[in-house]
């Protein structure tokens, strides 16, 4: 489902209720076990939490950009995440990503998406730019029942000793009849003059004025709490609410194009946005913020596989990151030296120095062993599938001996097994077997190499030839 939102600021923006269920209905991922990045309130990772285990220095690295990405402090930084093969660089991204909550938009690709014969690498990258940063539009409608609320009210409509006009701020209010009863509560037990802001949070039953701490919470109850107060009909509340919408500029950008119009959203298939437009919708954005209608969130990009972006894409990172409509970006890569691509020239990661120098960079290590356990455990869990201790420890030592990624890859396998002998459980010998049947890496190299005779175009051969 999808709903279309003409705006009071003339443009359409589009929210997507349909992704939560999409979302429910994905099967289980790679990394749909992590819920968070596992830190408690001072940052700090507690060893295992919210589906994360150990890399507590990148994880709490992580946990501190976060922090300043949601504060609003940081936009138009790049983060490199480095590290080997399966030491959870994608795993943290997405632990940031549920931690980012649902305002912040939170992009996720892969380097090798950008070639694609549709549109130009520096289309798909600026697309990608846009889809991370979030606008806010906020705009003033009717007052229905249990919304935030700001009220204006005449004073001397309540009990009629003041005159003058006072500020009632508050939230989770039920019925505009409800405020208006706490609001002259409120009057009757202290001084108030026109103009204070008063505010009743409902939950903690404390009422503040200008902040302040204003009428204790016994007085609130005994008031009566909610059941009795003076009556003040809904009638002399003038009402004002705001409502808030959030897009992301990708959104605004493909709903206003005339060539794609809003249903390309849901296709995907937006084509290249004419530069034209997107300059409109800046400047459009631009008059929004200065009228206090519409605030940017700048979010966050995350490209992993970076080393297979080329020195075109390198050098348009360079000076995107410096556009004031920038999100951060969070790169990873497993790669050493090597070549950056389009050039002859090597350097760390593949990453051109220039851009390197201004990455903040968060290594990831290799897994102890009680930690490779802790996850193949996690990972049990996740896809339902009940091992003994032994086969947890057989599975742990296939998982330091190979990788990560092949142990994890052999939990259902091992369940399959399992349910053929028409047992509950998966035991060392349904590990045992899938391990015989799926080759890891190492085994698969050491094969090819005994038969290479027999294998087709073999540069190995090709090159024992030459040297003889
Ligand atoms: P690559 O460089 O090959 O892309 P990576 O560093 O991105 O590897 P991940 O894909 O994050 O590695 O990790 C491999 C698997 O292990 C994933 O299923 C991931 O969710 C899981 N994993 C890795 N690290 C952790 C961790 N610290 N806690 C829980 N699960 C983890």
């Amino acid at each position: 489902m999808s709903t279309s939102i003409q705006t009071s600021t003339g443009l359409v923006g589009t929210t997507l209720e349909g992704a939560a269920d999409l979302t429910r209905m994905e099967r289980i991922g790679a990394h749909s076990h992590i819920r968070g990045l596992g830190l408690d309130d001072a940052l700090d990772p507690r060893a295992t939490s919210q589906g994360m285990v150990g890399q507590k220095q990148a994880r709490k690295a992580a946990g501190v950009l976060l922090e300043m990405i949601k504060q609003g402090k940081i936009a138009g930084r790049a983060i490199l995440m480095a590290g080997a093969p399966g030491t959870g660089k994608t795993a943290i991204a997405m632990g940031m990503a549920q931690a980012l909550g649902q305002d912040l938009p939170f992009t996720s690709m892969a380097a090798s998406e950008i070639f694609s014969l549709e549109m130009s690498k520096t289309e798909a990258l600026t697309q990608a730019f846009r889809r991370s940063i979030g606008v806010r539009i906020k705009e003033e409608t009717e007052l229905i029942e249990g919304e935030v609320v700001e009220i204006t009210i005449d004073q001397t409509t309540g009990v009629g000793a003041k005159t003058g006009k006072m500020v009632l701020k508050t939230t989770e209010m039920e019925t505009v009849y409800d405020l208006g009863q706490k609001m002259i509560e409120a009057l009757t037990k202290e001084k108030i003059t026109a103009g204070d802001v008063i505010q009743i949070d409902k939950a903690s039953r404390k009422i503040t004025r200008q902040g302040r701490s204003f009428a204790r919470s016994r007085d609130y109850d005994a008031a009566g709490g909610d059941q009795r107060f003076v009556q003040c009909p809904e009638g002399e509340l003038q009402k004002r609410r705001e409502t808030v919408h959030t897009v992301t500029l990708h959104e605004i950008d493909v709903i206003n194009s005339r060539t794609q119009g809003f249903l390309a959203l849901f296709s995907g298939d937006t084509g290249e946005i004419k530069p034209e437009v997107r300059d409109q919708i800046n400047t459009k954005v631009a008059e929004w913020r200065e009228e206090g209608k519409a605030e940017i969130l700048p979010g966050v990009l995350f490209i992993d596989e970076v080393h297979m972006l080329d020195i075109e894409c390198f050098s348009f990172l360079n000076r995107a990151l410096e556009d004031e409509l920038a999100p951060v970006v969070i790169m990873a890569s497993n790669r050493g030296v090597t070549r950056i691509r389009g050039t002859n020239y090597t350097s760390p990661h593949g990453i051109p120095i220039d851009l390197l120098d201004r990455l903040l960079i968060i290594s990831t290590s290799p897994y102890s062993q009680q930690e490779v356990h802790k996850i193949l455990a996690i990972r049990c869990e996740e896809e339902d599938v009940e091992m003994t201790e032994d086969a947890k420890d057989a599975l742990t030592t296939i998982g330091m001996e190979t990788s990560l990624r092949y142990a994890i890859h052999l939990i259902t396998a091992s369940a399959l097994a399992a349910r053929k002998r028409n047992a509950s459980e998966v035991d060392v010998q349904d590990i045992r077997r899938v391990y015989a049947l799926f080759l890891d890496e190492k085994r698969s190299v050491s094969l090819m190499k005994e038969y290479q005779q027999e294998y087709m175009f073999n540069d190995q051969q090709d090159s024992n030839r030459r040297e003889m």
